[in-house]
């Protein structure tokens, strides 16, 4: 999502939407709830430090949270692996900014796969790469492979995503959903397409402004025909919300041959401070 995005989202947003708790993160223009407005209207004295207090703490953690998505966006799976064992409580960090960012989104990706997922066979073996706080496996009834740099549940698979402890053609569905962050985001498609059963599907959920060639997008069709080429079936692209595109391939009976793909480079979806 770019600056801009989450901008005009804001101006939208009506004043009775707010992120359930943590909305302060990273969020430095985030309005008080009126009961807090109308206590400082009363009071002779205004509540200055605290008011300052949290300010500065949200813009410290916003600030972390752009740094670390900066990281993830701007280095390989391998150096994210290696960064976040080294301190796992960045982790945390990494999702309390994303869910703030995404309680700007009117509809979450991950909502949309969900609803998916629960109108095919139950008995699909889903690998959710990228799954951060495992939103998928908590919410549908299939065996569920969670997969991601750091694990705070058993449920979730601390690995890179490049080399994911699956056996070859074991899965039905695999999902990324706004998961292809590093600068070699066509291995873990590769991966992807190892773990697949013949037939099996590949969900991609992705950030819309990665995919604008008119703002240094790539271009979805370059996407799409690199992923055919690895070999996969094109069976739909969603367009229709406003902040993400929707990729749904099978993955072909065959082995394709070709060697030289050619991938697009996909670009960072940084947001700058506001
Ligand atoms: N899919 C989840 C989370 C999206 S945030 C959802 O829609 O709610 C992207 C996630 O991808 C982050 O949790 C990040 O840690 C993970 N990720 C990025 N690169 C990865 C890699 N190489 N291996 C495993 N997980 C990765």
């Amino acid at each position: 999502m770019t600056n801009s995005e989450v901008r005009s989202k804001k101006r939208k947003k009506s004043s009775k939407h707010h992120a359930p708790n943590n909305n302060h993160h990273g969020d430095e223009e985030q309005e008080l709830p009126s009961s807090d407005s109308a206590k400082r209207a009363k009071s002779s004295k205004p509540s200055k430090p605290s008011g300052f207090l949290e300010k500065m703490r949200a813009r410290l953690s916003g600030g972390h949270f752009r740094m670390l998505n900066e990281k993830l966006y701007t280095c390989t799976g391998k150096e994210a692996l290696d960064y976040f064992q080294e301190d796992p409580s960045l982790f945390n960090l990494y999702h309390a900014g994303y869910q703030t960012q995404m309680s700007n989104w009117p509809e979450q990706p991950v909502n949309v796969i969900i609803k998916w997922l629960r109108k095919q066979n139950p008995s699909f073996v889903v690998a959710d790469f990228g799954c951060g706080e495992a939103l998928i496996a908590n919410s549908v009834k299939n065996t569920v492979f969670s997969l991601d740099l750091v694990s705070n549940d058993p449920k979730v698979i601390a690995c890179d995503m490049a080399n994911a402890p699956i056996v070859s053609s074991s899965v039905d569905v695999a999902v990324f959903c706004l998961s292809l962050m590093g600068t070699n985001y066509q291995s873990y498609i590769q991966e992807a397409y190892r773990v697949l059963k013949p037939g099996g599907w590949l969900l991609i959920a992705e950030v819309k402004s990665r995919f604008d060639p008119n703002t240094g997008g790539a271009d979805p069709e370059k996407f799409s025909k690199a992923i055919l080429e690895l070999g996969f079936n094109s069976v739909k692209q969603d367009f229709s919300n406003k902040m993400f595109i929707l990729f749904y391939f099978t993955k072909k009976e065959k082995k394709n041959s070709k060697k030289n793909i050619e991938w697009p480079m996909l670009k960072p979806c940084l947001y700058k401070r506001r």
